[in-house]
């Protein structure tokens, strides 16, 4: 379909309603399909769930020609060519996934000019017979999706995307449009810099989720925690759990179901048909709750999701955000609440510790963790945080819906407290070359007589009790911080804590150390069966 362009908004808009079945654009929608339908270049940054395909389906549709769109996602194609095309929208892909006869098939399609969108990994566009192929048929538009895979310290670069700048520069005509749900400042630029779009319009949909109230509690005992939770503010509400683990999963549902809350799990260890009976619960009934590993949300678009509950720690704000993110999308408020505490450090250290990858990918995920730390040890408002991370700098001091905003915690001066943990650990390590967990430290500090205290003789230290002033908790709280302030590490597979380079400065006053104070803990149901 071939259409002036004077016309060209009232086609989209036409396209909206009897292809995708929509009534309104949402957000910035419209006017970047109205500036890629023009033919003007554009980089777009909006959160994921956002409606990017969209902002290229669309002119794919409504110019002349096929729109080419190039994913990394190539176990997502599939999905995404079948979608549209159960909307009646010509649709495919080439990527290494086909055998020759399939990729003939298509390449004659495209030849043709009987595709409307045509999916293509980046990796394909190094080989000259792909660039050949695309010369021989009109385009409509060039769509770069997951475009922070061209910033070269991005987490997930790639440099089959550096070769995307030749696409300007041999079709100097084609609109050009780069999509991205990761938005600093500095993928920003380097997105625009890399694929060569000076003259691109910028469209920076805002991050915030206003209706979604934002808290993260002391984790105590998690289930129970959870359980008060849904029972005062969510009772009858569809929301999503998630846990870390297969089996954690398990044990949540069935803690839940013991527990009066109807709820399901659901996990890649499932055979599909239960996975995709428990999903299709999920969106067809009212008020079920899904345990879930990170597995479960892609491509779910649920809009009464009422909470979003995490029992164990994301792995980045990134996660956080795109999994908290599934609540709310009815703009009624709804609440995303995580159970947070010293173990999950731990664990999350360990297993980067122990992971396969290599140097460059441990520093990558110890950053990635640090971020979503800092965010759960912040004193400051959680959403000012967060659209800081995402370089959307509020200006916004507090936005009064965020658990720190409607009871800010209080700090207090840590630096003591800091050293006496600090100089428990260097005790064991430098006069017994012992290494211990933070039980143990603990146990120390409190002067608590425990059978492994008495065995390692531990209380025999100069430092064994030294810590009564404070709590048991208050002191996991201070080695939890301490952990996420990189001024403690931990080690081996008992997690282990031990010094870093920033400790020194802690123990030799060369620093301050600024602690958030544990806050009350909320009462955990009571009447909880099953723990
Ligand atoms: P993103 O790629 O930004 O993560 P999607 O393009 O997958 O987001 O869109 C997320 C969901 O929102 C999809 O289910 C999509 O169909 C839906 N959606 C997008 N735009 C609209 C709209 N204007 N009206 C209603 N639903 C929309
Ligand atoms: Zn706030």
């Amino acid at each position: 379909v071939t259409v002036p362009s004077a016309v060209a908004e009232s086609d989209a808009l036409r396209t909206l309603h009897r292809v995708f079945g929509y009534d309104a654009f949402r957000g910035e929608q419209e006017a970047i399909i109205e500036h890629v339908v023009a033919g003007g270049d554009s980089v777009v940054l909006m959160p994921t769930g956002g409606g990017k395909s969209l902002c290229y389906q669309i002119p794919a549709l409504v110019r002349s020609g096929t729109g080419v769109v190039i994913s990394p996602l190539i176990a997502l194609m599939q999905d995404q060519v079948d979608a549209l095309r159960a909307l009646g929208v010509r649709a495919g892909f080439i990527n290494s996934t086909q055998d020759f006869d399939e990729r003939r098939v298509m390449e004659a399609e495209f030849l043709a000019g009987e595709l409307d969108v045509l999916y293509l990994a980046p990796e394909r566009l190094r080989l000259e017979g792909t660039l050949d192929l695309l010369s021989r048929a009109k385009i409509s538009v060039f769509a770069i999706d997951e475009a922070h895979c061209v910033a070269q310290w991005g987490h997930d670069f790639r440099p089959d995307y550096l070769a995307l700048s030749l696409l300007g520069e041999r079709w100097p005509d084609v609109p050009r449009i780069a999509l991205t749900a990761t938005a600093t400042h500095a993928t920003h630029r380097e997105i625009t810099e890399r694929l060569g779009m000076p003259d691109a319009k910028h469209f920076v949909a805002s991050f915030d989720r206003p209706n979604i109230q934002y808290r993260i509690v002391p984790k105590a005992e998690p289930k129970k925690q959870l359980l008060a939770f849904l029972k005062e503010e969510h009772a009858g509400d569809a929301g999503i759990v998630y846990c870390l683990s297969r089996n954690s999963v398990e044990k949540t549902a069935e803690f839940l179901c013991k527990n009066g809350i109807e709820a399901v799990p659901y996990h890649a260890g499932l055979d599909g048909g239960t996975r995709a009976r428990h999903q299709s619960r999920f969106l067809r009934e009212e008020g079920l709750v899904v345990c879930a590993t990170i597995a479960f949300g892609m491509g779910i678009d649920k809009p009464d999701v009422r909470f979003v509950a995490h029992l164990d720690l994301p792995k980045s704000v990134e996660g956080y955000y795109q999994e908290t993110g599934r609540a709310g999308r009815d703009g009624l408020p709804s609440t995303a609440w995580m159970a947070y505490g010293l173990q999950d450090v731990v664990q999350q250290r360990k297993m980067i510790q122990g992971s396969e990858g290599d140097e460059a990918f441990r520093r990558r995920a110890a950053s990635h963790l640090d971020s979503m730390l800092a965010l759960c040890e912040t004193a400051q408002c959680r959403r000012a945080q967060l659209l800081t991370y995402f370089g959307q700098d509020a200006a916004r001091e507090s936005c009064g819906n965020c658990d720190t905003c409607l009871a800010p915690p209080e700090t207090w001066d840590g630096t003591v407290a800091a050293q006496k943990v600090l100089s428990t650990i260097v005790r064991l390590q430098r006069e017994r070359g012992q290494k211990f967990g933070a039980g143990q430290i603990i146990d120390i500090l409190l002067g608590k007589k425990t059978a492994k205290v008495i065995q390692f003789d531990h209380d025999q230290l100069s430092v064994f009790g030294i810590g009564e002033e404070l709590a048991e908790a208050e002191w996991r709280g201070v080695v939890r911080q301490l952990l996420a302030q990189g001024l403690l590490a931990v080690e081996g597979e008992y997690g282990t804590l031990v010094l870093t380079e920033e400790s020194g400065t802690v123990l030799g006053r060369e620093r301050e150390v600024r602690l958030r104070k544990e806050p009350k803990r909320p009462a955990a149901a009571k009447s909880a069966k099953g723990e």
